[in-house]
């Protein structure tokens, strides 16, 4: 039932909501668009920027108390209620002024009554939102409460959308240096910059801490949204300066382009941004990142193994794994020894290559107990086959975060202790790039083992870092020469003759040589006639559990 067929007169609507204004905190208010005629419960005028309760001119009435940057959206709004056959309801949130000036977020709603063609009243509630956490007092903008709504609102007339997710870098040191006071004014400040770079139909939310969100239905392609990211850092680097530098501070983006918004739930596109900001942030601050579904899926993958890693070593280890691979003398062809080499299994992605599972290993921290089981489980094999093989050698990977981050040191010498394993016939491998991490601490280290006797290897050499000074300053045992360098040698004439060079004086300065990757035959004659001291590669043995090394290599040497 509709009002107009109640026969109720503007009149005795605006007589109701007199008599309701001392029961409620709310606003009810009255447009009757046929008479261009306002009314609203009269403690309105108590709070807000208004003189009177009600007035005849209602587009040009609404400048006494609207904000002015809000009055040209709800002017379109309200052209949409009176163009648009299809609206029955209105429901918006903008600023009102109140006595003082300052802006008062308010949520109107209101059912719309119309004829055929025009609409006749529009009734309904106002609610400030400000004291319900919808909004922020600090920023002066809206909250994530309202970015759902506005979501939510948005699917229902608009598909494609961007969102541009901008968090301000590095801001917990802000706060630590300058005080939480000064933090929140420039939380302020970076609103306002952001605020300056938008247009009427682009919206603005204060998200937790340092974030902002600006969604964007108007934006054609994605060149605009990177635009509108561009100009908010350049209108915070002229904050920066007019503030005469006392913080300075910059802002990364993440953009999301959401083809058709009714695809995704609002969780979903909140993870999606997140993820973007996070990236950007990755790449080094003070830059944007563009949403991609394959960095996002690598992403997740990594969060599933970091989880998987963190679970079995709890678990005593139980998907872990340690594979031998041979090490023999070129001429002999006697085997010398052998690297161990961890290895990780999961049930959904299957076996995982430690040029995968390392990294985060040593991202999380946790090669610190996984390099200390490999530890364990490396000397204690190498115990076994000592009992047939007394000169076996055992190669381990050591990452420059176990150096910096454990006491590595008496962790291995205990160990070896433990197992009463001769200290000569371990060797510790690191590579260039985690000497390059140590810097000072190497030295250290390096030599202390030196002296227990144990063997260093200076592991991956040729891999690019390759600074000759580490050969005479930490006096590796061994070089371990990589692959790729490997197979550049067999390849070229001018890599050959590097390798030739490089193996004359490595055996000049007294330490041995290993070429690491030979895979096939003529490699290994090739290799030969650099007389390296040690050979390994998938040609002699391809890394394999404990059992299977034993079967194929100690027994074969007995
Ligand atoms: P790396 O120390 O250079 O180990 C040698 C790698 O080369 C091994 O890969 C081995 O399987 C592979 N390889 C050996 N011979 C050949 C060959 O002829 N052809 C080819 N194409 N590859 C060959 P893997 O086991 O995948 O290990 C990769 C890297 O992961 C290792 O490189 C090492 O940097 C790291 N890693 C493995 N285990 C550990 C560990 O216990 N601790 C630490 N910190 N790092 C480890
Ligand atoms: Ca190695
Ligand atoms: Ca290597």
């Amino acid at each position: 039932m509709s009002l107009e067929n109640q026969n109720i007169s503007v009149d005795q609507l605006c007589h109701v909501i007199d008599l309701l204004n001392p029961t409620i905190d709310d606003y009810i208010y009255l447009c009757d668009f046929q008479h261009d005629f306002f009314y609203i419960s009269p403690h309105a005028t108590e709070r807000f920027s208004m003189t009177k309760n009600c007035f005849y001119g209602f587009d040009e009435g609404l400048e006494e108390f609207v904000w002015s940057e809000d009055l040209p959206a709800l002017r379109q709004e309200i052209q949409d209620i009176i163009v648009n056959k299809e609206r029955t309801n209105h429901n918006m949130e903008y600023r009102w002024r109140d006595q003082q000036g300052q802006p008062v977020w308010i949520n109107c709603r209101g059912v719309i009554v119309r004829d055929d063609s025009n609409p006749l009243y529009m009734i309904g509630c106002i609610n400030e939102i400000g004291e319900k956490q919808k909004a922020d007092n600090i920023s002066g903008l809206l909250g994530e409460s309202s970015l759902k709504d506005y979501i939510d609102r948005l699917s229902s007339y608009k598909s494609h959308v961007y969102l541009l997710r901008l968090g301000i870098d590095d801001f917990g040191a802000i706060n630590e240096k300058y005080g939480v006071e000064y933090g929140n004014t420039i939380i302020k400040k970076t609103a306002e910059c952001i605020a300056r770079c938008l247009y009427a139909n682009q919206k603005l939310y204060r998200m937790i801490g340092d974030e902002f969100i600006v969604v964007d239905p108007s934006s054609k392609n994605i060149e605009d949204i990177i635009g509108l990211y561009k100009g908010i850092r350049q209108t915070i680097d002229y904050f920066v300066e007019e503030n005469h530098y006392k913080a300075i501070y910059t802002i990364s983006g993440g953009i999301f382009c959401v083809e058709n918004i009714n695809d995704y739930i609002y969780s979903d596109i909140m993870k999606y941004t997140e993820f973007a900001l996070n990236e950007a942030k990755m790449k080094g601050k003070n830059t944007y990142y563009i949403f991609n579904d394959n960095d996002y899926q690598r992403f997740l993958k990594r969060r599933k193994l970091t989880q998987a890693l963190r679970k079995s070593i709890n678990q005593n280890f139980d998907r872990f794994g340690v594979y031998l691979q041979p090490l023999f003398y070129p001429d002999s062809n006697e085997l010398f020894g052998a690297e161990a080499l961890m290895r990780f299994d999961t049930d959904e992605f299957g076996a995982i290559a430690p040029k995968e599972f390392i990294p985060i290993l040593e991202e999380t921290g946790l090669i610190i107990p996984a390099g200390r089981w490999i530890i364990h489980q490396s000397l204690l094999m190498c115990k076994e086959i000592q009992k047939s093989i007394p000169h076996f050698k055992i190669s381990i990977n050591i990452s420059h975060i176990q150096v910096t981050k454990s006491d590595l040191l008496s962790e291995l010498l205990l160990a070896i202790d433990e197992y009463q394993v001769d200290p000569s016939t371990v060797i510790v491998e690191l590579t260039e790039s985690g000497i390059l991490e140590l810097d000072k601490n190497i030295n250290k280290v390096w030599t202390q083992l030196s002296e227990k006797g144990v063997k260093l290897a200076l592991d991956d050499f040729g891999t690019g870092y390759s600074n000759f000074h580490y050969l005479n300053d930490l006096k590796p045992d061994i070089i371990k020469i990589d692959r790729s360098f490997t197979s550049k040698a067999v390849q070229s004439e001018y890599d050959y003759k590097l390798l030739s060079l490089l193996s004359h004086m490595v055996h000049h300065l007294n330490l041995k040589i290993c070429i690491e990757g030979i895979e096939i035959e003529e490699e290994r004659e090739i290799i030969k006639t650099l007389a390296p001291d040690y050979f390994q590669g998938f040609y002699f043995g391809r890394p394999s559990a404990y059992q299977q090394f034993v079967d194929m290599f100690v027994k074969r040497e007995n």
